[in-house]
């Protein structure tokens, strides 16, 4: 196993060759992270349902779908996602603020694993009473739904507290680092205690124009970055 495991973002796949950059991505990769946008929780729209239940039918051996429901009402679409093959769900906090248990145990009633998703303002405290029910907490470490933003230093801090939490709590939830990935956050982010980051465009996409250039330029950039690299928890 890799270091850093990776989740690309699918929806960032170019429509005009989507087979084969699903299927290089599927087989690579170690999850398939689902960018889902409503449009009202954040400014701009993702991939839907239908996405992951396609992918769900046509891929065989398919990894890990981790459904990012970034969405003003995630307690609505639970089941559908729950249908469409996704593994993990993953609210935001602030979206089930006033039925988080109910919405996460829901989520594991449904057969899936149970996120959560943390904006950049959001304090860990938060998420401190059901953090043992989780599987996964994904740290945005920009806004959610809006590209090209600089990421705040300060997330790396808030990583690390959480791996020091989980140790702590003896709790093995999954932590994810999501927002403008580049290379240069590879190294800090694994240090802090990321398990997993999410890659966009600049990570991964925008590498070479040849999908399987670009795919080897990221992994060749990740295994740089992490050489030599310790975890400080
Ligand atoms: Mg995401």
């Amino acid at each position: 196993m890799r270091k850093l495991m990776i989740a690309p973002s699918v929806g960032c796949c170019d429509l005009f060759h989507i087979e084969e950059q699903v299927k290089l991505i599927n087989e690579k990769s170690d999850y398939l992270h689902m960018d889902i946008k409503d449009g009202v929780y954040v400014p701009s729209y993702g991939i839907g349902p239908d996405y992951l239940d396609y992918l769900n039918k046509h891929i065989d051996n398919l990894k890990p779908m981790d459904a990012h429901l970034m969405v003003k009402h995630p307690q609505q679409y639970l089941e559908l996602f729950a249908r469409s093959g996704a593994e993990y769900i993953t609210p935001h906090t602030d979206c089930i603020e006033g039925d988080a248990f109910v919405t996460i145990n829901k989520i594991k009633e449904l057969g899936c694993k149970a996120g959560v998703a943390l904006s950049p303002s959001v304090p860990l405290s938060t998420i401190e009473y059901y953090l043992p029910l989780l599987d996964k907490v994904t740290i945005m470490i920009v806004d959610p739904g809006i590209s090209g933003q600089p990421v705040n230093p300060q997330m790396f801090v808030k990583i690390n507290r959480l791996a020091k939490m989980r140790k702590e709590l003896g709790l093995n939830f999954l932590i994810e680092a999501d927002g403008s990935m580049n290379k240069d956050l590879y190294r800090p982010l694994y240090e802090a205690g990321a398990d997993m980051v999410v890659l966009g465009p600049p990570a991964l996409w925008n590498k070479d124009a040849d999908f399987e250039k670009a795919w080897s330029i990221m992994e060749n950039e990740l295994e740089q970055e992490l050489d030599g690299a310790e975890r400080k928890i």
